[in-house]
Formats: structure tokens, C-alpha cells, sequence
């Protein structure tokens, strides 16, 4: 499996930091983890990847800096050069169904599905299994209803959590079970600083370490997050290794 950071920055256009999106991977099951403002663009960009070979898409919560992209990803496929017939779908948290029935008021057929079948879903709190990942769900504590996914390639049994944004609950916890791969962590604070519904490096640090990660990806960094920063306050709260995410950044578990 191959997680590919997409935009590493958060609603703050920054030079080098695109909005929330991921790619998750394996051989041709393609998943995208969030749609921030311009992700499917890094995602032929950086990846080779067009709209037409993603199975699946993950919707951590609706702040547009995490799903506004999902209008462009539906009606790119309506066009000839994309051809799609394979169902698209679509989780996301409580809210999804509504947003993508305003999408449609507001676009009508342009983000409709031609020539294949799309479902979305909001999660319902069950294990799904789709094309060979094994994806759970938990809350997390966020403005809005946002959910962490773990994400687990059912052949390799190689697996990774993305916590979207948010303090962490002990259900996140639980979903870790004996351990992740790796944990992808929102880290919009920088180090010492404390605001309710984000977390700065230690959280994010002593969170890898209650779910056994392997390895910490600190994203989501807000201008003014300088990586040696970052980098340091973690690394004393977490044993394992810290990778600070940039665009581009591809990591195989
Ligand atoms: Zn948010
Ligand atoms: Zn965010």
C-alpha cells in the first residue's frame, strides 16, 4: 500500500502547501482521502492518477478546505477524455448526503454520474470492506462531525489512519487495535500551542503513541508550523519515527 500526500497545508493558500487531499494505493485500488480545493489537480500532477481510476473517496468531515473538490471530481468525469464505468463511491460523516443534494441544486446534471454508478454514503458506523481495503471509522471532537478512517489493504494487512481534523477520542484509539502502519495526523498548532478542535505536535505525537503507529505523518500544517519545530516537540513524545508531510511526499507501508 502507498499513501501519497496530495496537500499537506490547510485553508491557507501557502506556496509550497496545497489543501487537505491523500492517496492511498495499492497496485490498481485507488482511494482518495479528502478533496480539498485542488486535488484532483496535484493528483495527475504529482501521481499520474486521473478521476477515472479512482475507486473510492473518504470524506472526513464537510469544511470546504476538505471536500470542496468533490464537485470538480464529478463533473471531470463527465468528460470524454475520462472514461469511467467502474461505481464511484463516496463516505463521508453525517451532512453528506445533503451537500451532495445542494451540489446538485446548484449544478444539476454536471455532477451527476454518467455511464456508472456512483453511492455515497455517510457512515453508519460499520467495517466496509471495498476493492480489497478493509476501512473502519471513528469520531473524532471537531467544530463539525468529522471522522478518522482507517484504512487497511486486506492482502498486505499493511494499514494507516488518517484522523482528518480534531481532538482524538477513545474511540479512535480502539479502531488502532494492536497497532497502525502508519498515522497520518492533522497537526494545524504549532508546538505548545492549545486550541480546542485541532492539535499541535505533542498531541499528535502522544496520539501515535496510544495507537502503537509505526510511523507519524504530521500534516495539515498552518503557515507558521516550521518543520524543525514540529519536528522536535514531537520526536519527545513519540518513540517511533516523524515524517513532516510535504506535497508530493510518498510513503510505501
Ligand atoms: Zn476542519
Ligand atoms: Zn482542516
Amino acid at each position: 500500500m502507498i499513501l501519497t500526500v496530495l496537500g499537506s497545508g490547510t485553508s491557507v493558500p501557502q506556496r509550497e502547501r496545497s489543501a487537505p487531499g491523500y492517496l492511498v494505493r495499492s497496485e490498481n485500488r485507488i482511494l482518495l482521502l479528502d478533496l480539498g480545493p485542488g486535488t484532483i489537480w496535484n493528483l495527475a500532477r504529482l501521481s499520474g492518477v486521473n478521476p477515472g481510476m479512482v475507486q473510492g473517496v473518504l470524506l472526513s468531515h464537510l469544511h470546504i478546505d476538505h471536500c470542496i473538490d468533490l464537485a470538480p471530481l464529478l463533473f471531470s468525469m463527465r468528460a470524454p477524455e475520462i472514461e469511467r464505468e467502474a461505481p464511484l463511491r463516496v463516505m463521508g460523516p453525517p451532512g453528506l448526503n445533503r451537500y451532495y443534494s445542494s451540489l446538485r441544486d446548484l449544478y444539476g446534471h454536471w455532477v451527476e454520474p454518467a455511464g456508472y454508478e456512483l453511492q455515497i454514503c455517510e457512515w453508519d458506523g460499520e467495517t466496509v470492506e471495498w476493492e480489497g481495503f478493509r476501512i473502519s471509522a471513528a469520531p473524532t471532537v471537531h467544530s463539525v462531525p468529522n471522522i478518522s478512517f482507517r484504512v487497511q489493504d486486506v492482502d498486505s494487512r499493511s494499514s494507516c489512519i488518517y484522523t482528518g481534523d480534531g481532538e482524538p477520542t477513545e474511540d479512535l484509539i480502539r479502531m488502532a487495535g494492536p497497532g497502525v502502519n502508519v498515522l497520518l495526523a492533522e497537526c494545524s498548532l504549532g508546538p505548545g500551542k492549545i486550541e480546542e478542535n485541532h492539535m499541535n505536535p505533542t498531541q499528535a505525537a502522544d496520539l501515535a503513541t496510544e495507537c502503537r503507529a509505526e510511523k507519524l505523518v504530521l500534516s495539515h500544517l498552518n503557515p507558521g508550523c516550521y518543520p524543525d519545530d514540529v519536528y522536535r516537540d514531537a520526536a519527545e513524545h513519540f518513540d517511533g519515527e516523524i515524517v513532516i508531510a510535504t506535497d508530493g511526499l510518498t510513503i510505501s507501508l
